[in-house]
């Protein structure tokens, strides 16, 4: 059976690569400058954030961030990790492909439209 799904070429997974790193890169200067003022800049520093979340001082600093912003960074981190490896480009729910429209606006959405519809419902 042919690798279902991986239906993006090279060219377009690398698009994809580079719109997530973008991201990925807009949001870390954010969190290096606020580091910068305290402390040493680290490489990961994104996923030391995240780890040390509970400290207040981090907390306060990722309110200063947008909604969109903070939960991006993981949906950006995983996304990347799928482009490595497989399942780019598929609804991690249901399976089915997201669909290039969709990933060319929300390259690290990590569901389909209807999966995100169905989930948007549940917790509304
Ligand atoms: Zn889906």
């Amino acid at each position: 059976m042919p690798n279902k799904g991986d239906t993006l070429t090279k060219k377009e997974k690398q698009a994809y690569r580079k719109m997530l790193l973008e991201q990925k890169e807009k949001i870390v200067r954010k969190l290096s400058q606020f580091y910068n003022e305290s402390k040493e800049v680290e490489t990961d520093i994104a996923q030391d954030v995240v780890d040390k979340a509970e400290s207040s001082y981090t907390k306060e600093f990722l309110l200063s961030l947008s909604d969109a912003e903070r939960e991006q960074l993981p949906l950006l981190d995983a996304a990347l990790r799928r482009l490595e490896t497989a399942g780019f480009g598929l609804c991690q729910m249901c399976g089915k492909p997201i669909g290039k429209k969709r990933l060319n606006v929300l390259p690290w959405t990590p569901y389909c439209i209807n999966c995100q519809q169905k989930k948007e419902e549940e917790v509304g």
